[in-house]
């Protein structure tokens, strides 16, 4: 039955990765100020483990804070340092997920951070060292090849991009902007949306970095490919038991979601259009971490205030964010002194997600 086959994962697991330090950093005299403890041998996912965080601007000699702690102690889920293989980041967040998403449970995946801090390629990867996308999806048909004896599948997708609080669809960027529609059931529709019916991850694969040179990049004073747009690849199972009737169809989505790059409009020295780009991508963030933060504590008292109709994000993920779903949120940070403030917000939105 249906329960029985429920995955047995918390709900929602908020991880770290850390990124190595680049070439600017180092050129820049940077030193790395994040630190991963706790057990680095684990590969339980709901391990949880601590990040550290020195603040590089508090001087130990100074009387007046040499009392104070330089450290700041984070508690997340799990948490990834440099050294973590692509591999063991999907292992140890995603992989588990796959296989509700066939037997017709929801499943989301989001990178949260700062431009440059490493979500791309947590989700894209490179050839050699293929994502999130990638890794799930191969094994998303490798699952559905298992177990085909018995059941039947049709699974397609559709990429999309949030802009300024506009829906754009990536796979036909000349249908204009879309717009969002509750069904008879309640359940959220894009209008007009492509969907792509699929076999194969390789398929999927080149639909995505077709999308990808759709998508609105704009440089800021920051990062001069900064992402300033989420980007939503979303994936349905229709999965039927073979000889079932009609009624026995079910659902599975999967929503993997690179988002705008999370720093705010006042770092960025931004103006104009700019600015206004930061303050619809601060407000869907917030919206995401009020979400979230809701999931976390659910049927507790607050979760009945959760506004899902904040941003397009959240309304558009309400379905993915809500109900019988997995929801994995992996925040990305640089290492480096120089990005300490940066890294200090990320880590607080990220703890926030997950505790009051
Ligand atoms: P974002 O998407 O958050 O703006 P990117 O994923 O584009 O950031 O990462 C910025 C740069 O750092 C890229 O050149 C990327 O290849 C590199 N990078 C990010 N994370 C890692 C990592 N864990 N290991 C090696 N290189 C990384
Ligand atoms: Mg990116």
């Amino acid at each position: 039955t249906l329960r029985e086959m429920e995955p047995k994962d918390q709900q929602l697991m908020v991880a770290l990765r850390i990124r190595p330090l680049n070439s600017t950093e180092l050129e820049e005299g940077a030193t790395v100020i994040a630190h991963k403890v706790g057990d680095q041998t684990s590969r339980v996912a709901s391990k949880t483990m601590a990040l550290v965080l020195m603040d590089p601007g508090e001087d130990p000699e100074d009387p007046l804070r040499a009392h104070r702690s330089r450290e700041r102690t984070f508690i997340f889920d799990t948490v990834f340092d440099q050294q973590a293989s692509q591999e063991t980041v999907y292992c140890a967040t995603i992989q588990h997920l796959v296989e509700g998403v066939i037997s017709g449970y929801n499943a989301t995946v989001f990178a949260y951070g700062p431009s440059g801090a490493g979500k791309t390629h947590t989700m894209l990867g490179m050839d050699a060292e293929p994502g999130i996308y990638l890794q799930t999806l191969t094994d998303l048909f490798q699952a559905i090849e298992e177990t085909q004896d018995n059941m039947e599948y049709s699974v397609s997708m559709s990429y999309l991009e949030i802009y300024n609080e506009v829906i754009r669809d990536l796979l036909n960027p000349s249908s204009g902007f879309l717009e969002l529609r509750e069904d008879s059931r309640g359940s959220i529709q894009i209008a007009g949306i492509t969907e792509v019916s699929t076999s194969n991850a390789q398929e999927i694969m080149q639909l995505l970095s077709k999308g990808n040179r759709q998508r609105t990049q704009e440089p800021t004073a920051t990062n001069k490919t900064s992402s300033r747009s989420h980007a939503v690849l979303q994936v349905t199972v229709h999965q039927r038991r073979r000889g079932g009737g009609a009624e026995e169809v079910r659902l599975g989505r999967l929503f993997m979601v690179d988002l705008a790059g999370s720093e705010r409009a006042a770092q960025t020295q931004n103006q104009g259009k700019r600015m206004k780009e930061g303050a619809h991508i601060n407000r869907s963030l917030l919206a995401l971490g009020n979400c979230i933060n809701a999931l976390s504590e659910k049927g507790g008292s607050r979760a009945q205030y959760v506004n899902f109709r904040d941003s397009k994000l959240t309304r558009l993920l309400k379905d993915a964010l809500g109900g019988n779903s997995r929801t994995v949120m992996i925040a990305h940070i640089s290492p480096a002194s120089t990005s300490f403030e940066e890294s200090r917000t990320t880590l607080l939105y990220a703890y926030r997600a997950k505790n009051i």
